[in-house]
């Protein structure tokens, strides 16, 4: 007999809707997450299609009554902001899932572990899994923390499954060595909270911008009470020959940027600048005997499409609605469930993945800012978290992918920007 059926390692997103799926299915679902909720966490920009998640984990309500900043669209911006190219999701998707949110991840996140909670699952928050051994049936778990109650300890806990959703800490795939990581990608993100500043007028107020700066890429996306969340992603090697401090890259680098010096004119820094390398990588295998992994603890390629948690929430989801069906009829899950689960994960990434290498070619900015509307739709609905697009579209966005690698060629699509704003963002 086992404590529970399946031990959750971390209460991010992933790990939260695993745990509510899990419960509402009957199942002793238990997270164990080393922190104090609520806890600051990266990553503020949501996906519209994200929303079904929400829906289907029965928690909507309660995203839409916290208040959270609606978020329309994505504006892609040249340095100077002279060249703009909008992303409109209302336009292109059918409501109600045709906006997201910009969400403060230490509300949202809380809100979502507190749901699961609420659904029926064992939330043991101060308690890190440090020690995992895995065999189906038979998993345990060494516990360390203090539970929130100060004096430091250890406990022990046994499951028939383990889901590993410890995020960038990916705990199974590091001790398995499992993780790979693609060197193009080795890329640092410095980022923080902002007081204050500028924003777009009217209903467009909450929209993600993506600006191509010198050097690097920036994001800014709008949070309530006024404040944002401004980061700014540059390779490592360029990280690792600046020698000052993360704090000084960031000012400096936004000094760089006339489009979002502007927008930061007279806003003042109210979080610390944190520091996140190397948070590009892959696990080789996504379940074993006794375990699965989901969100971040699987793979997580790069933050420039804001598909972390739409990706965490689905992959969460996935896990443990598999592991639900497979545990209620008291078998482990089969190697075919799991080989599908890893297969439909992998399909999700894949996608993404070539969008992102498209992206951190020199030419992407001049394609993107040439407007072809016959690219509109299916990139909206795609960067809306649209997965199954009909072939059509995947047909057009083969083709803009196409444009993207012919340009370096033959100049197709002449890049609009001025000589000072057509800089290298990668
Ligand atoms: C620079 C940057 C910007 C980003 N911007 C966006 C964005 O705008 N939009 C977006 O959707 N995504 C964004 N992301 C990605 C997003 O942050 C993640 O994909 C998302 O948080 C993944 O959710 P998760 O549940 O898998 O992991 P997490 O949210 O990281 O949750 C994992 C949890 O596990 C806990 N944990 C870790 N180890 C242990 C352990 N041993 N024992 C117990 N608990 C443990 C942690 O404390 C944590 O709470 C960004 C990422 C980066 C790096």
């Amino acid at each position: 007999m086992t404590d529970c059926d399946v031990a959750i390692i971390g209460g991010g997103p992933a790990g939260a809707a695993a745990a509510t799926v899990l419960a509402r299915e009957g199942l002793a679902a238990t997270v164990i997450e080393r922190e104090r909720f609520p806890r600051f966490h990266v990553g503020e920009s949501l996906l519209p299609l994200g929303g079904e998640v929400l829906d289907r984990l029965g928690v909507t309500a309660k995203v839409a009554a916290a208040g959270f900043v609606p978020k329309y669209g994505a504006w892609f911006l040249s340095n100077d902001g002279a060249c703009e190219s909008p992303v409109d999701f209302e336009q292109f998707l059918p409501p109600p899932h045709n906006r997201a949110f910009q969400v403060e991840r230490a509300d949202f996140d809380q809100l979502l572990l507190d749901h699961a909670a609420e659904a029926g699952a064992e939330v043991l928050t101060g308690w890190s899994a440090a020690e995992v051994t895995c065999a189906a049936g038979d998993c345990r778990l060494a516990l360390t923390g203090d539970g929130g109650e100060g004096a430091r300890g250890r406990r022990q806990l046994s499951a028939r499954w383990v889901v590993d959703a410890s995020g960038q800490s990916s705990l199974l795939a590091r001790r398995l060595g499992l993780r790979t990581s693609d060197p193009a990608l080795r890329k640092v993100a410095h980022f923080a909270h902002y007081q204050g500043g500028r924003r777009r007028p009217g209903k467009r107020e909450g929209d993600i911008s993506l600006v191509f700066g010198r050097g690097c890429w920036f994001w800014h996306i709008p949070l309530r009470r006024g404040r944002a969340s401004v980061g700014c992603v540059i390779d490592h090697e360029r990280w690792k020959a600046a020698e000052v401090s993360a704090e000084e890259f960031l000012a400096a680098a936004v000094a760089t940027s006339p489009w979002l010096a502007a927008w930061l004119a007279g806003a003042e820094r109210v979080t610390p600048t944190y520091t996140l390398a190397d948070f590009s990588y892959s696990a080789r295998r996504l379940a074993g005997d006794g375990w699965l992994l989901a969100g971040d603890a699987a793979a997580f390629l790069d933050p420039i499409f804001s598909t972390g948690v739409f990706l965490a929430l689905r992959s969460g989801e996935a896990a443990g609605l598999l592991l639900a069906r497979a545990l209620r009829s008291g078998r482990p899950p089969s190697a075919a469930a799991l080989a599908a689960y890893e297969r439909r994960f992998r399909g999700w990434t894949r996608s993404y993945f070539r969008m992102i290498r498209a992206f951190y070619r020199p030419q992407f900015p001049g394609v993107l800012f040439n407007p072809v509307p016959l690219f509109f739709g299916p990139i909206a609905r795609f960067l809306a978290g649209r997965l199954d697009l009909p072939w059509r579209e995947r047909l057009i966005l083969e083709l803009f992918l196409g444009v993207v690698r012919l340009n370096r060629y033959l100049p197709i699509a002449p890049d609009p920007r001025s000589p000072e704003a057509a800089v290298y963002h990668g």
